[in-house]
């Protein structure tokens, strides 16, 4: 659970107002008022009261051998050698009755008495007065203070192991003074810039700030500030926390990492002060780097129309208070990570808080090469794995795909009975990865893997007769139709492309084409449509959708931007900027294009209807092909 940090930060000790505090010690002082009545019931128990005349016929007996004078009363002590039977008789009346123990204290109230101390001498009894009489403050402390504070010691004990028991919520009795961790601190990550690969301009940011740890005094001759804060911004996954973790490293620091929604606590106040105990520890343990990641969650802007929150608001406040003001000179150095840059709050992003903005994208080929390298190097490779196909056959994925994908394919390995990965192992954990695993068990009847069938042939096909002419390589790597556990029934796995960065307007066309003639094939073949067409018909949509509304591709609406991009890092929705009417025409528009590329699909697969039906066959019989397989095949036909 949390992890403990030595020194400085022990609980206080409960605080002094909570209302248990107050339940416990009644319950103490409770305890204690019984405790007293029974000890001193038991203390009279062993005491024998008796009579004064009594007492003077024991003295004048010589049964006495000593006497002590209190000040409200007389204890005696018998002789040894005192007539049992005779001490009977004065005490119970009858001879008989010898309870007489020697263990028992005898005592009788004090009278006025002026004649008892010449009785006493007389009959030669020993006797005194205590000087030091029971001390009435020393009695009460005894009796009460001490008591209670070995309750105070049990209660403080308890609540401490409850509130560490449960964290957060056991800190019910003493929310936001309870310093129980929610922060991490790593005295040394052990990550360095070695361990991030592709990410070459985050570093080439990371490392001048690494140098200010480094060596600060450099920086402050010359009458430079060193900067407080950096912003990683980037898509899940990309190696934001990685990166962080790697400047600590670097700069051999101590590392504080915690989450943003770990301030924000049901309790108002509680994350303000999280946020002053973790400065005020790390200023303590400076130079280091306080890394806050998932910042959004505190970090919102304060103006959302949603209504505000009460909780984030303060420990928004508080951070920006000690971003203020703490001395940087003293080389804290604050990292923070988000997904969500654009709601952050603007305060959050001015000069002197987190001024410095690092993008860490989705790596490009080089970047997934050099990723899958250093994943790779924690794996033995065979000889025939080569990384550049692997990254050309993942374009678009994180680098946390890329390790998951390195670690899947050993597994792979491993569960094949072999030593080594291969390259085929690596292959097969990108399919798994993109499109999840092999569903064995799920058994299409035979109607609908021929639809399946034809369905994927479509695709392949229309992407084969629009691909240029130029090149060779064939349009598809893969193409199957063993259903897979992520819901696809088969799929087309694309040709590892080079990276794009731009596409034109053909291309997108192009690609909806390609997407709309799974479903093309289908109603050629079948003369009827089924169901598996969600996903490429929701693919196509949102395409043709960017193209009108954001590309500015459309002939009706020109170059007007009509949709502006959320949250670019995430799932990239966007929200419309036009009226309900324009938007009515964007839908029209958007449905011409889709309708367009519809057409071109039906056309293109009924021109090329016999290879359409010859690849579906081979695919029923094969249940897999090659993009190797699909080329001869379609080239066959064409040369014959
Ligand atoms: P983020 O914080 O951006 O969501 P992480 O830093 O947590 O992503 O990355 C998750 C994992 O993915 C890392 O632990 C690492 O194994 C792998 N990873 C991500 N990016 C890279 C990279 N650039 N180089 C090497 N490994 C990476
Ligand atoms: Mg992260
Ligand atoms: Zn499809």
């Amino acid at each position: 659970m949390e992890p403990n940090l030595p020194s400085g930060d022990g609980q206080k000790g409960p605080p002094k107002n909570s209302p248990n505090i107050v339940h416990f010690f009644i319950v103490g002082i409770v305890i204690t008022f019984i405790l007293n009545m029974v000890v001193s019931t038991m203390m009279t128990d062993r005491k024998v009261q008796i009579e004064y005349g009594q007492f003077i016929q024991l003295v004048e007996d010589g049964a006495v051998k000593q006497v002590r004078i209190e000040t409200d009363q007389i204890a005696l002590t018998l002789k040894d050698g005192a007539n049992q039977s005779r001490v009977a008789q004065i005490l119970h009346g009858s001879p008989e009755n010898s309870q007489v123990l020697k263990s028992l204290v005898y005592y009788t109230g004090r009278l006025d008495d002026p004649g008892l101390t010449q009785r006493l001498i007389d009959n030669e009894v020993a006797f005194y007065k205590p000087i030091v009489q029971s001390n009435p403050i020393l009695s009460f402390i005894s009796s009460w203070i001490f008591p209670l504070l070995i309750f105070y010691g049990v209660y403080y004990v308890i609540t401490r192991n409850f509130s560490k028991s449960l964290g957060g919520i056991g800190g019910m009795m003493n929310v936001g003074k309870s310093k129980a961790k929610y922060y991490d601190m790593e005295k040394n990550t052990g990550v360095s810039f070695n361990d991030v690969a592709g990410q070459d301009e985050a570093k080439e940011s990371l490392t001048e700030l690494v140098d200010f740890l480094h060596s600060p005094e450099k920086y402050r001759q010359i009458g430079a500030k060193q900067p407080k804060g950096a912003l990683l911004v980037g898509p899940p996954g990309t190696g934001k926390t990685l990166l962080a973790k790697a400047v600590a490293g670097e700069a051999k620091v101590p590392f504080f990492s915690l989450s943003g929604s770990e301030f924000v606590e049901m309790f108002v106040g509680v994350g303000a002060s999280r946020v002053r105990d973790l400065f005020g520890e790390a200023a303590k343990h400076a130079p280091c780097i306080i890394f806050i990641d998932e910042i959004d969650a505190i970090g919102k802007s304060r103006d959302t129309h949603l209504g505000g929150n009460d909780e984030r608001e303060q420990t928004l406040n508080q951070l920006l208070a000690e971003m203020d003001g703490f001395d940087s000179s003293k080389g804290v150095l604050i990292l923070a990570a988000t997904n969500r840059p654009e709601i952050l709050d603007k305060a959050l992003l001015r000069p002197g808080r987190f001024d410095r903005r690092i993008i860490v994208e989705n790596p490009d080929l080089p970047g997934r090469e050099a990723i899958l390298a250093v994943h790779a190097k924690k794996v033995t490779l065979g000889p025939d794995v080569k990384l550049r196909e692997i990254g050309l056959a993942t374009s678009g994925a994180t680098g946390a795909d890329l390790a998951n994908m390195v670690n899947e394919a050993a597994l792979r390995a491993v569960r094949l009975g072999r030593t080594e990965v291969l390259q085929e192992d690596l292959m097969d954990a990108v399919e798994v990865v993109i499109a999840g695993k092999e569903k064995k068990d799920r058994i299409l009847n035979p109607r609908e893997k021929r639809m399946v069938a034809f369905h994927e042939t479509g695709h392949a096909l229309a992407a084969a007769v629009q691909a240029d002419r130029e090149t060779d390589a064939p349009p598809v790597q893969k193409i199957t139709i063993i259903p897979r556990t992520m819901g696809a029934l088969g799929y087309t796995m694309n040709r590892p492309e080079e990276e794009r960065y731009l596409m034109t307007r053909s291309e997108l066309l192009a690609r909806i084409t390609t997407l709309l003639a799974g479903r093309a094939a289908e109603e050629i073949e079948f003369g009827e449509i089924s169901t598996g067409a969600a996903n490429d018909i929701e693919r196509a949509t949102k395409l043709a959708r960017s193209m009108v509304t954001q590309y500015g591709m459309s002939g009706k609406f020109g170059m007007m931007a009509l949709e502006s991009v959320q949250n670019q890092y995430l799932d990239g929705r966007s929200v419309s900027l036009v009226s309900e009417a324009t938007g009515a025409d964007v839908d029209k528009e958007v449905a011409c294009i889709l309708d367009e590329c519809h057409q071109k699909a039906l056309a293109l697969l009924r021109q090329n209807r016999d290879r359409l039906a010859e690849i579906a066959l081979f695919l029923i019989e094969r249940e897999t092909m090659s993009g190797f397989q699909f080329m001869e095949l379609l080239r066959g036909r064409k040369t014959a």
